[in-house]
């Protein structure tokens, strides 16, 4: 018996959650992160504020393994902020989990953080040089001992510290009398407003609002820092320095889940169109479509539409199976995949198969996918990606392999295409995954031209550390 586990795709995130003047702030923000799930399921937290007083509960783990009836009660107060991770940046551990929490000059303070800072170290490096002491491996932490420095007031402090670091981030930071959030210039990571009777409540996607009953008000923009104080009221300024809006569009294409809306987009409808364009612009003669469950339902549905070719689900996804399972022998070939996508043989056998898939990472999954297809009797199999090509790593907050090992950045779509055992493979290009989205609105497209909308000020640094053997 051995244990392997099948990570061939981008990792998801963080999201984060904030509850301003509710009695069930830690319920509600309980609710909150189980909507944002999806963005990061190895660890958890919630902090709450009563009576000047931080109460911290995080884990390693699901939200609904971490917060028990028990783990809530410890969590008094009417206003929280709450934090599910995937490591992007420093390791996988509970001093890592967020929210993060400190006592200082300022008084306590916790603070969640989506995104990625792209001079972190390089600030880390300053303050360490000033004698200052971390107590994490996290990027997040640089901005608590840059608000800690500060001599001016609570928001100020906040702005300061938000003006000096760059990269991505959507953040919430819990006072003793107010919370501030604030996206950054760019946008790049998502994250918007809600109301729940009285109370304002802001997370990285619209769905969790749906989930706990909340009226969605607006995206935050760009920039702007939003101030609520304790009795629930809302302030917004736009003091943060003005940029290119470059939102990630991977939130659309793989990230997000499809019942939010971001930026004024509906991401079960711009994956729909990602496929109607894909079909526009590759289609094939094929009897029918079939889609990679669940990341390429929308698209496959919008590429069944636009074609004509009719809809199918060939393959069946088991809802029983974790990211790690265990492989009883090798000789069952790619038991681990038909584990978890079995191909349906009465849909597939005698047919020409067009399949739908949202992204290509590192091919090992795609290549067995394909394989399995085949011997369930496809006559011709059609791989279709409602994204293009991507080619080259994220620097925001997304954990991606590195270039080298991204199969599109060292082979032609021919040759991924022999790779993975296909007849053929189209991506969607660059502008038609623009305009499935809002072509009027400004994207980062990086990881797939390698046009990098905020410059990497660590590229030093992290080369000075490797030089130094730490
Ligand atoms: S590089 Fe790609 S994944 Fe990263 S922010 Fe830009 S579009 Fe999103």
């Amino acid at each position: 018996m051995k244990v392997s586990s099948e990570i061939d795709e981008f990792k998801d995130e963080c999201g984060i959650f904030a509850i301003i003047n509710n009695v069930e702030a830690a319920n509600i923000a309980y609710l909150g992160l189980h909507g944002l799930q999806h963005r990061g399921q190895e660890s958890a937290g919630i902090v709450t504020m009563n009576d000047s007083q931080l109460y911290a509960y995080r884990r390693l783990g699901l939200v609904s393994e971490i917060f028990t009836p028990e783990a809530l009660k410890k969590l008094p107060g009417r206003t929280a902020i709450g934090h599910v991770r995937y490591s992007t940046s420093g390791e996988s551990s509970i001093s890592n989990a967020q929210p993060l929490t400190v006592h200082c000059s300022k008084g306590s303070i916790a603070v969640a953080h989506n995104g990625n800072l792209t001079n972190a170290l390089t600030m880390r490096k300053d303050f360490e040089g000033l004698g200052a002491i971390f107590q994490t491996t996290s990027d997040t932490e640089v901005l608590l001992h840059h608000i800690s420095r500060s001599d001016c007031n609570d928001v100020d402090a906040v702005v300061d510290a938000l003006n000096s670091a760059k990269g991505a981030y959507s953040i919430a930071f819990l006072f003793k009398d107010k919370v501030i959030c604030a996206r950054d210039p760019n946008g790049l990571r998502p994250l918007c407003i809600g109301k729940l009777g009285e109370s304002y409540v802001v997370s990285s996607e619209s769905v969790a609002f749906n989930l706990i009953g909340a009226e969605f008000l607006r995206d935050v923009n760009p920039g702007e820092v939003l101030v609520f104080s304790e009795d629930g009221q809302m302030a917004s300024s736009q003091p943060l320095h003005s940029a290119r809006k470059s939102s990630c569009l991977f939130e659309y294409v793989y990230f997000a889940r499809p019942d939010s809306i971001i930026d004024g987009v509906s991401v079960y409808y711009a994956r729909k169109r990602m496929g109607a364009i894909l079909a526009e612009e590759s289609s094939v003669e094929a009897d029918i479509v079939v889609p990679v469950p669940d990341s390429g339902m929308a698209a496959a549905i919008g590429f069944s539409e636009r074609s004509g070719i009719p809809f199918e689900q060939g393959l069946i996804r088991s809802h029983y199976v974790g990211r790690t399972f265990i492989e009883p022998q090798q000789s069952i070939r790619n038991f681990g995949v038909k584990l978890k996508l079995n191909p349906s043989r009465t849909v597939l056998e005698g047919k020409r198969v067009i399949v739908i898939d949202d992204s290509l990472v590192r091919g090992t999954t795609s290549r067995k996918i394909i394989d399995n297809i085949r011997k369930a009797g496809a006559k011709e199999v059609h791989f279709r990606i409602s994204s293009p090509p991507i080619k080259f790593s994220c620097r925001y907050g997304v954990d991606t392999p590195t270039n080298e090992e991204l199969l599109a950045n060292q082979m032609t779509i021919d040759e991924i295409a022999k790779y993975i055992g296909v007849d053929s493979l189209a991506y969607l290009s660059v502008e038609g995954l623009k305009r499935a989205v809002d072509e009027n609105g400004g994207y980062c497209t990086a990881c797939f031209n390698g046009d990098y909308p905020i410059s990497y000020e660590d590229e030093g640094v992290k080369l000075q550390l490797r030089f130094e053997g730490l």
